[in-house]
Order: C-alpha cells, then structure tokens, then sequence
C-alpha cells in the first residue's frame, strides 16, 4: 500500500499512456514509452530512490512498452518512430528499448534535458545508447484547430507536435489522425480529465503533482484553458488524452475493444 505521505493527501493510482500506431508506411510508431527495462533492472539508480520511493511505480516487464509490443507478434525493430510529449523519466524511460527507432520532439526538450541531467526528472540512462534525435524548431505558420502544429518529418503518416507549453522547457501533445477524428495525447498538460470540463475540477493529489512539476504556472494554466476550448468547439472531431489519468485509459480501452 501507498502511504498517504503527500502533504496528509490520499494515494492515487495513475498511469503511463501509451499509443502503438501501425502506419500505411512508416512501420510502427509509438507516442510515449513509460518505463522501461531499464528502470526495472535498477530503478534507485535509473529513475532516482526519493522519486521511486514518492511515485512507488509498478515494475513490472509485462506492463512495459516492449513486452506489449512483443505480445501483438513484432519486434522492437518494427517500431522505427518514438514520439515524446516530454523527457520525464517515466514518459521515455522504454527508449532504450527501441534502440533503432528515430525519436521525435521539441528541441529545446532536448537542450533542456541534457543540460540539467541528472536532475530529478531528467535521468541520462534513459539515452545513454546516444538515439537518433529528431529535434522540432517552434514554428508559427502550421495550424491545427487553432493551435501552433508541426507535421512530423519524414513521415506520410498524419502526426503533428502540438506544443502545449508549462509543464517542461519543450512540453508538446501528439496529435495522431486516425480516420476523419483526431487523437490528441496531452502528455503532462493536465493530469485528471476533469479538468477540462468546462466547469473544471482538480484531483487534490494529482493537482499536487502537476503543480509540483511545473516551470510555469501562468502558461501551465493557459493550455488548459486552451485544451479546455478544444473540447468545447472540437470535442466531437479530436479526443484528448493525459499520460497519466487512468480514466483516459480506461475509455479508450473500452472505445477500442467495442
Ligand atoms: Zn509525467
């Protein structure tokens, strides 16, 4: 069991959400790794003992992208594009799974993450096997349903970084198309879904969290209040999803098993 050792607030279960994409013709392409088999193997000295100890995370190889990935019949070569919202150690902690894949995401996420590493959030074992980064410029003349987008590069797949600033240096969403509807994976943007109803609500541990974390307050807040426009003018056409509400999952899950 999980104390409630975070300011006298009740423990909550959270998770790593990941997207597996089979694409036309760029092979399999992931948004997001959780952790990895790396982080198993020596959690203390890959993610840090005072964030295992707070986080408490399940380490277990079934639950990893790579076994998952294993499990449907493919290998970790298939999957040729990683996607990351962020560097936090338990959204990247699987890349030295996918050796072989191209990794994409804002460039001053990278610039950020090397200069700070070793911090708490940012743990170098996690590219200690020296990826292939693909390292997105800001750009301003791309649009999608308002926002500042970039198509990703090198891909036909229909794959934008949806820059969604306040939680890291070079925080993004991944918007992936699927059809004639968008999935928008918010990573870190906001934690519990409730807060995007249009009379939000907070999770009183989940909002210690995302607070705790943040770089930015002002601009934190500002994309949520943007996201929470997105599902009141867009809400039939995009679907929006956070890292780590386990009711994002769940309905997802349920979506696609029906
Ligand atoms: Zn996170």
């Amino acid at each position: 069991m999980i104390e409630p050792t975070y300011e006298g607030l009740a423990p909550a279960h959270t998770v790593n959400h990941c997207l597996l994409l089979e694409t036309d013709s760029d092979g399999l392409v992931l948004v997001e790794t959780g952790i990895g088999l790396v982080d198993i193997r020596d959690p203390d000295e890959v993610l840090g003992a005072a964030w295992v100890e707070t986080s408490q995370p399940v380490l277990a190889e079934a639950e990893t992208a790579i076994r998952q990935v294993e499990g449907l019949g493919f290998s970790a070569e298939d999957v040729r594009h990683i996607f990351l919202t962020h560097l936090d150690g338990d959204h990247c902690g699987g890349l030295p799974d996918f050796p072989d894949a191209r990794i994409h995401l804002l460039g001053t996420e990278i610039e950020a993450a090397l200069a700070q590493a070793p911090s708490a959030r940012y743990r170098p074992a996690h590219w200690a096997h020296q990826p292939t980064w693909v390292p997105y410029a800001p750009k301003t003349n791309d649009q999608w349903f308002g926002f500042t987008a970039q198509q990703a590069e090198g891909l036909s797949a229909e794959i934008l970084l949806v820059p969604l600033g306040g939680h890291t240096e070079g925080h993004t969403g991944i918007a992936v198309r699927a059809g004639d509807k968008w999935l928008l994976h918010c990573g870190d943007a906001y934690y519990y879904h409730r807060e995007l109803q249009q009379d939000p609500e907070t999770h009183p541990l989940l909002n210690w969290v995302q607070t705790t974390y943040e770089i930015n307050h002002d601009l934190r807040l500002g994309t949520q209040a943007r996201l929470r426009e997105l599902v009141r003018d867009h809400g039939d056409e995009v679907t929006l999803i956070a890292a780590h509400d386990p009711w994002d999952l769940q309905r997802l899950q349920a979506a696609s098993n029906a």
